[in-house]
C-alpha cells in the first residue's frame, strides 16, 4: 500500500478546488517540526491545509510510538478519525505517518487496513507524492495571494539533527529514527532565518540528542559553535536548547550560553536515574556523584541557569536502595523542573528482557514520589520569583481571552506560562512577577525601565 504509483494518478482539473489536507500531530516537539515541514511541502504543492479533520479530503496522522502508551493513543486517535462522517462515507483518505510506521513497518499495514498509505519518518519528504497518489491528483502551484490558514506563532522549533546512536536499553528511538545525523549549519541557519522572517521571536533547537551536533561532519563541529553562530547573527531572537545528554554539556557550550543575552539560561538534561547500577543497566554512563559534579559545573559557569531533567522510575532491577538514592539526589540537587515516567516495557528493546521487572503498582508509586519531591522543590523555586522582573515573550491568548507569554526560564509546553494583562503577541516585555500558582506565574508589565 505504500508503493504509490504517482504517474498513474490523474491530474486534478486546474479550475477545481484544491484538495484539502489536515495534519494531526501526536507526541513530542520533534514530531511538530516534522508536521510543520510536511505542511509546508503540501501547501507549496497547492493543497489546502485545514485544521478540521472532518472537512479534509485527506488526514495525515503524524504518530508517536515512543512508548506503548503513546502507540495506544495514536491508535485511538486514528480510530476516532475513521469514525468521522467523511471517513465513514469513504470520501476522505487516511495516511499514517511518523514513528508508528517506522517502528512497526509492514506489520502495521496488516493491522491498520483503514489507512491508505503509511509514511515512516524517513519518507516524510515524499508526503506530496503520497498524497497525490492517494487522492489521485497532481501537485498544483498555489494560486496568487495564497495565505496559509495557520497563524505564525511567536515561538517555534528547529530541528538540528535526527536519530540517535546511544541505544539506551529502554528506548526504541534509535530503531524508529535511525542513526544519528546532524543537519548542516546552512540547513539549520536557513530554517532559523525563515522562522525569523515570519516573525518568530524564540527558537528552540531540538533533536534526539542536541549535544552531539556536528560530531559526524567531515570537519567536525560542536553544538556550542552552532549556537554561538545563530545567536550572534539573529541577535533579536531567543534561542533555547532542549534534550542535551550529559556528555554534551561541555564548558564551551556553557560559556556560549553565558555569553549571549539572547540564549536562554536553560538546560534540559535527561539524566534518567542517579543509581550507577541502574544507569549501567540502562546502557548509560554516570552515577549520583558524576551527576552532582555535572550540575555543580553547570551552576558554576552559568549561575542563573534553569535546569530540567527527565527520569524513569521502576526500571528493571531498580531496588528500594537505588530508588532512595535517586530521591536523595533529587532533594539535594534541586532541579527547577522534572519530568518522570514509570518505566514502560518496550517490545524490541533490551530492557524489555531484563530480569527484575518491577510491578506496575510499584513503578507508579515511585514515579508519584519523585513527582511529589520535585513538585515541592519546583514550586518553591517558582514562588521565589515573586517580585523579580524578567523578560517575557508574549505568545497569545487562552480560550477565555487571558493573555500569556513565557519567560526564558520556561520551556515550551512543559514549564507553565506567565499570565499578563497587556502586551502584543510577538513582543518581549519586562514583567514583574506578582503571584505564582504551582508552575504558573502572573505578572505586571513594567513600563519605562
Ligand atoms: S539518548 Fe535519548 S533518544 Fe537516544 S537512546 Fe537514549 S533515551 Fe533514546
Amino acid at each position: 500500500m505504500t508503493n504509490i504509483d504517482v504517474t498513474a494518478a490523474h491530474c486534478a482539473d486546474g479550475g477545481s478546488a484544491a484538495p484539502s489536507v489536515c495534519f494531526v500531530t501526536l507526541g513530542c516537539a520533534k514530531n511538530e517540526v516534522d508536521s510543520a515541514e510536511m505542511t509546508k511541502k503540501v501547501q507549496a504543492a497547492g493543497f489546502l491545509v485545514v485544521d478540521d479533520a472532518s472537512e479534509a479530503d485527506a488526514v495525515v496522522v503524524n504518530t508517536c510510538s515512543f512508548i506503548q502508551a503513546a502507540t495506544e493513543e495514536s491508535i485511538d486517535v486514528i480510530f476516532e478519525i475513521c469514525g468521522l462522517d467523511n471517513f465513514s462515507s469513504g470520501s476522505a483518505k487516511l495516511i499514517v505517518a511518523g514513528c508508528m510506521p517506522a517502528r512497526y513497518g509492514d506489520d502495521l499495514q496488516d493491522e491498520l487496513q483503514e489507512a491508505q498509505a503509511f509514511v515512516p519518518c524517513s519518507r516524510e519528504d515524499d508526503i506530496v507524492e503520497v498524497l497525490c497518489g492517494v487522492l489521485g491528483v497532481c501537485p498544483q502551484t498555489p494560486s496568487d495571494g495564497f495565505v496559509s490558514p495557520y497563524a505564525v506563532s511567536a515561538a517555534s522549533y528547529v530541528k538540528i539533527s535526527d536519530g540517535c546512536d546511544r541505544f539506551c536499553s529502554f528506548c526504541a528511538i534509535p530503531y524508529i529514527r535511525g542513526r544519528y545525523h546532524s543537519f548542516s549549519y546552512e540547513e539549520v541557519r536557513a530554517a532559523v532565518a525563515e522562522r525569523v522572517d515570519e516573525g518568530v521571536r524564540e527558537i528552540t533547537l531540538i533533536a534526539q540528542d542536541t549535544g552531539r551536533w556536528g560530531e559526524d561532519f567531515e570537519n567536525p563541529s560542536t553544538t556550542a559553535r552552532l549556537l554561538d553562530g545563530l545567536a550572534s547573527e539573529f541577535s533579536d531572537t531567543w534561542f533555547r536548547l532542549m534534550y542535551i545528554e550529559p556528555q554534551g554539556v561541555t564548558d564551551e557550550l556553557l560559556d556560549v550560553i553565558s555569553a549571549h543575552d539572547n540564549v536562554c539560561s536553560y538546560l534540559d538534561v535527561p539524566l534518567q536515574h542517579a543509581s550507577e547500577s541502574v544507569l549501567r543497566a540502562m546502557n548509560r554512563r554516570g552515577s549520583a556523584k558524576s551527576h552532582r559534579e555535572l550540575i555543580e559545573r553547570i551552576r558554576l559557569r552559568v549561575p542563573d541557569i534553569t535546569l530540567r531533567t527527565t527520569l524513569i522510575a521502576g526500571f528493571p532491577g531498580e531496588t528500594e536502595a537505588d530508588f532512595e538514592e535517586l530521591c536523595e539526589f533529587l532533594e539535594e540537587v534541586e532541579f527547577d523542573y522534572v519530568g518522570v515516567f514509570p518505566y514502560s516495557r518496550e517490545e524490541g528493546t533490551r530492557a524489555a528482557d531484563l530480569p527484575g521487572q518491577v510491578d506496575e503498582e510499584v513503578k507508579i508509586e515511585r514515579a508519584q514520589r519523585i513527582r511529589d519531591i520535585s513538585d515541592a522543590i519546583g514550586e518553591s523555586h517558582v514562588s521565589a520569583r515573586i517580585g523579580k522582573t524578567m523578560d517575557v515573550l508574549v505568545l497569545g491568548r487562552e480560550e477565555d481571552g487571558q493573555l500569556f507569554g513565557r519567560a526564558m526560564c520556561q520551556a515550551p509546553e512543559v514549564d507553565g506560562v506567565v499570565y499578563l494583562e497587556e502586551g502584543t503577541v510577538g513582543d518581549i516585555v519586562k514583567v514583574r512577577i506578582e503571584d505564582t500558582l504551582v508552575y504558573e506565574m502572573e505578572g505586571e508589565v513594567v513600563h519605562g525601565e
